[in-house]
């Protein structure tokens, strides 16, 4: 078993039932534990629940008496040498032959961070026929471009991209790889994460470098978003990270900047795959385009019900907006799932968010703090909405609703 407890050490002192962020330990006397009827309460010791213990290691320190035990898998070695490794590199995610744009906003974040390591940002674009958009990936932050071109490539295959990514990482040997997490992302990098045996943080909200040990300082939310954990990669290389659309924001683009492009050619043995694509079907979630909607008006609770996103869909009609939601509005059924703004739902940075009835919990504020202007509309002033609100409205939503559409209408002349 990965995780256990020394039953003869464990005095039932509850140490490790606080420490749990999980809810995965009980206390309960051995005979209980094993389905039996319960004797005394003096026999009571830590039974860990398998099923929802994520073997974090939380209770591992809390434990005084050393009680619980928890196996370290079996680790890879370092990297023997990590200033081998130089650069920082970006996955240049393209679509159809088209590059998406969390691609640029990498490439923004790629150069910040450069600037404090003194190193350069490359890309790496795989597809085919992909020449005419390399100049503005220069403009946008590239230093070189990484390209491998061939027709089998011209659409993501998890097993070809891997192969090349892999490739190229062990001859060229970049410092950090950032990629976006996207569909095409997730899959890619965990897959060229368990290959080359480095680290892998997925979903980060925050990128920085340690000002002394010059390494990557990947921040995300973590247990179920209560807390920012900033995790490291100290041993491995390249550092990875994937951080999704809209978190991070793109350079302008500079037609002055120059950069090398470098084509790599591999034996195509490395582009077979044991998939076929078939066909490439929109989403049909994409209708309610969240992520490029300047402005999006989103309802929480406070809505009260089904019926009442109604005057929500009048302002944000009237504002030329998307209608967006918190996940208790999503849960209670009230509007579908493609709707939700937040960690387990959309990222996105309009102009202008507009929060309606949501109290501001931080797995809602990871999914929209990058907003340029936030108003809250609230009746409770102590709502931690108010704390990222460019602008708070206290009140009662359903009159302060109606009346910015009547006065919106009036402006806005519609
Ligand atoms: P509440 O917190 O109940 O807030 C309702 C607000 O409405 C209150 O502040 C109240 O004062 C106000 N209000 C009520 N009536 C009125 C009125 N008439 N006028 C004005 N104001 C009024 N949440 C997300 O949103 N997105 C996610 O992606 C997400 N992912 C999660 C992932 C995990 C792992 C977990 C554990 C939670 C996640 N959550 C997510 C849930 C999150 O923790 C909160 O529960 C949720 O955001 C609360 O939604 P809310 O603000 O609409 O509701």
């Amino acid at each position: 078993m990965p995780i256990q407890i020394i039953v003869e050490k464990c005095t039932g002192c509850s140490l490790c039932i606080k420490a749990c962020p999980f809810d995965a330990i009980r206390m309960m006397d051995r005979l209980e534990s094993r389905g039996l009827a319960s004797d005394s309460q003096s026999h009571k010791k830590a039974v860990i629940d398998l099923g929802k213990c994520n073997l974090c290691g939380a209770c591992v320190p809390a434990c005084k008496l050393k009680a619980v035990v928890l196996e370290e898998g079996e680790k890879p070695a370092p990297n023997s040498s990590l200033k081998d490794y130089k650069g920082i590199w970006v996955f240049i995610e393209q679509k159809n032959g088209k590059i998406q744009s969390v691609a640029y906003e990498l490439l923004g974040k790629a150069q910040e961070l450069a600037k404090r390591l003194n190193c350069q940002v490359s890309g790496v674009l795989i597809g085919n026929n992909l020449d005419d958009q390399l100049d503005e990936l220069i403009w946008r932050g590239a230093d070189n471009i990484y390209l491998v071109e061939a027709p089998e490539l011209t659409n993501f295959q998890d097993e070809p991209y891997t192969n090349i990514l892999v490739k190229l990482i062990q001859k060229h040997k970049p410092e950090i790889l950032l990629c976006g997490a996207t569909a095409i992302g997730r899959s890619l990098v965990s897959r060229v994460a368990i290959n080359i045996k480095a680290g892998l943080t997925a979903d980060c909200t925050g990128l920085d470098i340690d000002p002394e040990k010059k390494i990557l300082l990947q921040t995300r939310p973590a247990f179920g978003g209560n807390i920012m954990a900033t995790i490291i990669s100290p041993n491995y290389r390249p550092q990875m990270a994937t951080v999704r659309h809209k978190v991070m924001q793109p350079m302008e683009p500079d037609k002055k900047r120059k950069g090398k492009i470098i084509k790599e050619n591999f034996d195509g043995s490395l582009y077979a795959s044991r998939t076929k694509l078939l066909d490439i079907v929109e989403e049909i979630e994409s209708l309610v385009n969240l992520a490029e909607a300047d402005i999006i008006v989103s309802g929480g609770r406070g809505m009260a019900g089904p019926e009442n996103f109604k005057i929500l869909g009048e302002l944000a009609h009237v504002l030329g907006a998307a209608v967006g939601a918190s996940r208790a509005a999503v849960d209670s059924g009230w509007v579908s799932y493609s709707h939700q703004v937040g960690q387990t739902g959309r990222t996105v940075a309009p102009k202008i968010y507009i929060a309606c009835g949501i109290s501001g919990q931080i797995q809602h504020l990871v999914g929209m703090q990058s907003s340029k202007i936030i108003v809250a509309i609230n009746k409770d002033p102590d709502a931690p909405i108010f704390k990222v609100a460019t602008y708070g409205i206290v009140g009662d939503l359903f009159q302060i609703i109606p009346a910015l559409i009547k006065k919106f209408k009036e402006v806005l002349r519609k």
